[in-house]
C-alpha cells in the first residue's frame, strides 16, 4: 500500500499530490518485467536505466527489499519530483543504486528527507515555498 502526499505552495496555494511507497503490483518479478504486462516501463522511465538493470539482473544481481516510489528534489533548480528508489545487490556484495537527473536542468536529483523537507521551487510561482503538508494523508492501491 502506497501513500499519497500533498505538497502545497504557501505563496500561490498551488497543490500537487504525489504517490510514494509501493502499490500492490510492485512485487519483484513484476517490477523487473519489461515485457507486455510487466511494470518495469512504468516504474523505470529511462530506457538506458532499464537496459542497465536487465544486464545486472542477468549477471545475478537481485532487487533489494525496501524499494519504493520516493520524493526527490533537484540540487540545482530545486524542482520536486518522484522516482523509483531501489538497489540491486549481487551475492558477492556489489551494490548498484541508480542516480537520477532532473528532467528540467539535468543536474542530479537527491532523495528528499520528508521529516526535514527543505521547500522546493513552486512550479507555478517559482518561489521556494513548495512544501510537504504532513497533515494530509491518503493511500493508493
Ligand atoms: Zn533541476
Ligand atoms: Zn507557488
Amino acid at each position: 500500500m502506497g501513500e499519497m502526499l500533498l505538497f502545497r505552495c504557501s505563496e500561490c496555494a498551488f497543490e500537487d499530490t504525489v504517490y510514494v511507497g509501493v502499490g500492490m503490483m510492485y512485487y519483484p518479478e513484476n517490477v523487473l518485467n519489461d515485457r507486455e504486462g510487466g511494470m518495469m516501463k512504468d516504474i523505470i522511465r529511462s530506457k538506458s536505466l532499464r537496459e542497465k538493470v536487465k544486464k545486472l539482473v542477468s549477471e545475478g544481481y537481485e532487487l533489494e527489499s525496501g524499494y519504493e516510489e520516493a520524493v526527490y528534489t533537484c540540487e540545482h533548480c530545486c524542482r520536486m519530483t518522484t522516482r523509483f528508489r531501489f538497489a540491486l545487490k549481487h551475492p558477492d556484495g556489489a551494490v548498484f543504486v541508480p542516480s537520477y537527473s532532473c528532467g528540467v536542468c539535468k543536474h542530479q536529483l537527491i532523495a528528499a528527507d520528508l521529516d526535514n523537507f527543505t521547500p522546493a521551487k513552486c512550479p507555478i510561482c517559482k518561489q521556494r515555498t513548495f512544501t510537504y503538508d504532513p497533515s494530509t494523508y491518503g493511500l493508493w492501491d
